[in-house]
């Protein structure tokens, strides 16, 4: 039997229109999708209810775990309702903001009652996806007016991107708190803030979900400039960041976009965050049979940076071809990790590695090892995982295991992004779906095990009938003598 592939990079999928049900779910799931994105800018809490109990069935008709992120709008401002639906901006005209909802001839309105007040002469306004500018020219107490600068066609209820100006708005909107609230009474997995500016917003939303109950982790959406000015603090206090690029590709120059990634994704790596790179990732799919050349190479890139998960935003949700676009994304991943583990990776959790030619050489370091401990993670542990990712990797061992209760050692695990794949065994459904975000991880649903040996001897039997082992192969595990508050302190090795 040939070994199925496996791939560690995960996929997050938006439900729209198109995907929504239960049929095009199933077929989702069985093209890759290992987290379902619910994006709460658009339909009722009533509707995506339904789209949540659809994804669960699903999964548990599939057998996998699968994530739910339920996507807060956070304070998005929005154009209101534009004469016809649409008007044209044309170079040179005047446009000005009004506060209110009425508009007359040359007027716009919008969600965000202050913006006049907070609006400054010479503040940039950028309007659908960046694609119209205007300059604030004159400000009253009621009105800014605006030039255009680069001029086209703007849509009611399109997004307003305002670069670099600081709003009041609140972080969320009572709208957010209402849907944040059905999302730790609905047991969401995740829980994603959008236009984060601070660590506080972070911090706010995780006291929301924990006061509720919910164990949901929080996202905190990478989208503006005052984000990447408080960087490292937001990634500290988030669970998981996203590199929403949509947003971010507006709120700054979109040609320093690429490097501002890497930076977003070397931070979550030294906080050991699993991080999403998001936003038009295959946008040319949502209508065409294939990607482009610049499309499959940005997602291989993205994996390179050392993205955990690629997400879909209008491929899968609105899209003519969400399963090719779910297919691709994993072939994706599938050919850029075998070349590169296979390259580069291989040896990395040794601190020697063998080149071609089986001699002893230092392992390349990259991505760089994590500095900071994984929240909630004892040090002990830490040191072990690490320590049976190195041996893991001396010995050619096929899988690495790690049994969790919360899914931190799992976090631990993914954020070295071994070339071994990783078993995260958990007895708690919720922790096995937030582990399908995790890289490398494949989550291993058992309930109760004896002792070590009992547990070995499950993964072993799983590992045979899944055709990820085979007699001979040999197995990490990472496991706990129960003694201390190390909880993992200890690595064994088995032979099948
Ligand atoms: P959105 O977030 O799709 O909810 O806007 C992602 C992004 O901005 O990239
Ligand atoms: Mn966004």
């Amino acid at each position: 039997m040939s070994e199925p592939q496996i791939v560690r990079t995960k996929i997050v999928a938006t439900v729209g229109p198109v995907s929504r049900a239960e049929e095009p779910l199933q077929t989702l799931v069985a093209a890759g999708v290992d987290v379902f994105r619910l994006n709460m800018a658009h339909g009722s809490i009533a509707e995506h209810q339904e789209t949540l109990d659809r994804i669960r069935r699903v999964s548990d008709a599939a057998g996998r775990p699968i994530g739910v992120l339920v996507d807060l709008a956070g304070p998005k401002i929005r154009l209101g309702e534009l004469p016809g639906g649409a008007v044209e901006c044309v170079e040179g005209a005047e446009i000005t903001f009004v506060s209110g909802t009425a508009a007359g001839p040359g007027e716009f309105t919008t969600t965000y009652e202050p913006l006049v007040k907070e609006l400054a002469v010479g503040d940039a306004v950028m309007l659908a996806d960046g694609t119209v500018s205007l300059v604030v020219e004159e400000r009253r107490a009621d009105r800014a007016r605006c030039r255009v600068v680069q001029g086209g066609i703007v849509r009611s209820r399109q997004g307003v991107n305002l670069p670099g100006v600081k709003l009041s708005v609140a972080a969320m909107s009572a709208a957010d708190w209402q849907h944040a609230e059905w999302a730790a009474a609905a047991g969401a997995d995740f829980v994603s803030l959008s236009f984060v500016r601070s660590a506080v917003e972070v911090k706010l939303l995780k006291e929301l979900l924990r006061t509720r109950g919910s164990r949901a982790r929080v996202v905190a959406k990478i989208e503006k400039r005052e984000a990447l000015d408080n960087l490292d603090s937001i990634v500290e206090a988030a669970d998981v960041v996203m590199v929403a690029r949509g947003d971010l590709g507006v709120e700054i120059d979109v040609a320093g976009m690429p490097m501002v990634q890497k930076q977003i994704i070397r931070v979550c790596q030294r906080w050991q965050k699993p991080v999403i790179v998001a936003t038009q990732m295959l946008d040319s799919m949502q209508h065409s049979r294939r990607p482009t050349r610049a499309e499959t190479t940005d997602v291989a890139n993205a994996i390179l940076d050392g993205a955990d998960a690629c997400m879909l935003s209008g491929e899968t949700a609105i899209g003519d071809h969400p399963r090719l676009a779910v297919e691709m994304m994993r072939r994706i991943a599938a050919a850029t990790e075998r070349q590169y583990l296979a390259d580069r990776w291989q040896y990395l959790e040794g601190r020697f590695g063998r080149d071609e030619t089986g001699a002893a050489v230092a392992a390349v370091e990259f991505p760089p090892p994590p500095s900071k401990l994984v929240e909630g993670l004892h040090p002990i542990t830490q040191a072990v995982v690490d320590g049976a990712g190195r041996i893991a990797a001396e010995l050619d061992a096929k899988l690495v295991v790690v049994a969790s209760k919360s899914g931190v050692t799992a976090i631990a695990r993914s954020k070295r992004r071994g070339a071994v794949p990783t078993v995260g065994v958990s007895d708690s459904p919720a922790t096995l779906r937030q582990m399908a975000l995790y890289w490398g991880v494949t989550p291993l649903a058992m309930d109760g095990w004896a002792d070590t040996s009992d547990l070995l001897e499950r993964v072993t039997a799983w590992g045979l009938a899944a055709g990820r082992l085979r007699r001979g192969d040999r197995i990490l595990l990472v496991a706990g003598t129960g003694f201390g508050a190390g909880g993992h302190n200890m690595a064994v090795v088995h032979e099948v």
